[in-house]
């Protein structure tokens, strides 16, 4: 970036920071307990462009749990496993409209998840990891995010447990997928190493490398290594837009125009191609379970910065 492009993004992450300090609305996620006692005033906007420059304001480097947005990685580490077009064929790439962690959309296609991006196409994914049992599973999908995030990433035994004593409904959502022929390991190995990618902690900074990696095309660009293929940018940027948001993902698209995907830990990431990705943080969320001053952040700095991947 020349000193005009760094003082644009400057001052775009202080507008973002600004537009959502002055938003007020939304609660903490509560059904994982952990979560409810997240210090809701928190906030944080963060940009690392692909050239590996890192911009932050706010609370950008404390740590939180990346929940759904990890779906996002272990999708991108089965992709390089078996390729694009098995993932599509298993895993799916169409929005279901309904909330993520609905059985409903199962049911109405012979336990053929939709998309990777909700619990039971994560929870198919998380089964497709290579590994003869969940710690050796664990240990890539660990390692895969530490590499897109360009520092050891670690667990949280505290989210985790207090997700593993609570996770009864994705159980159920891996049976119903084991029945249907759609998980590809034991079902409740799939959703311990699940859970346990959910609960991993990162910062704002960390979520916005992570998503450069994606906008350089599959090279970290702050540690130049390639992550993954470039051909799979595309693919995995697809499920973003058609899935990243829970329900409110077509309205995301309609307003913001970026891929992007949110977690109930109150990240949220969006990927400019090429570009740039943005990540903010505050954990109360919407009704469909998406940070409600995160996603005023990064659609002001997207906006400010005039990236909308559908405007000529
Ligand atoms: N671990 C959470 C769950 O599966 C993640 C949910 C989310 O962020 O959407 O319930």
């Amino acid at each position: 970036q020349t000193e005009t492009g760094r003082a644009r993004i400057e001052e775009a992450i202080a507008a973002g920071y600004a537009a959502a300090q002055a938003t007020g609305g939304g609660k903490n996620a509560d059904y994982i307990p952990f979560l409810a006692s997240v210090p809701p005033d928190l906030l944080a906007v963060a940009v690392v462009t692909a050239e590996g420059q890192v911009f932050k304001t706010g609370d950008a480097d404390y740590a939180f749990a990346i929940e759904s947005i990890s779906k996002v990685f272990t999708l991108a580490l089965v992709m390089e496993a078996i390729g694009a077009s098995a993932v599509h064929e298993k895993l799916g790439a169409d929005p279901t409209g309904l909330p993520f962690n609905s059985v409903i959309a199962l049911e109405l296609h012979q336990g053929k998840p939709l998309s990777p991006l909700v619990n039971a196409g994560a929870i198919a994914a998380a089964s497709l990891v290579a590994g003869s049992d969940a710690e050796s599973c664990w240990a890539s999908i660990l390692d895969n995010q530490s590499r897109f995030a360009g520092r050891p990433i670690a667990l949280s035994p505290e989210v985790n447990s207090s997700e593993q004593a609570t996770n009864f409904h994705n159980r159920a959502i891996a049976w119903l997928l084991y029945s249907a022929g759609t998980c590809y390991s034991d079902p409740m190995r799939a959703v311990d190493v699940y859970t346990r990618q959910c609960s991993t902690l990162v910062t704002t900074v960390d979520l916005a490398t992570m998503g450069a990696t994606l906008a350089s095309g599959g090279v970290n660009p702050v540690t130049k290594e390639r992550v993954i293929a470039g051909d799979h940018v595309a693919p995995i940027l697809a499920e973003m837009m058609m899935e990243g948001l829970y329900t409110s993902s077509g309205d995301w698209a309609f307003n913001v125009g970026l891929p992007a995907k949110s977690g109930v830990g109150g990240g949220i990431l969006a990927v400019v191609p090429g570009k740039l990705a943005i990540a903010a943080f505050a954990p109360p969320l919407d009704d469909a379970g998406n940070s409600v001053r995160g996603q005023v952040a990064v659609a002001k700095v997207a906006e400010i910065l005039g990236y909308n991947l559908f405007r000529p």
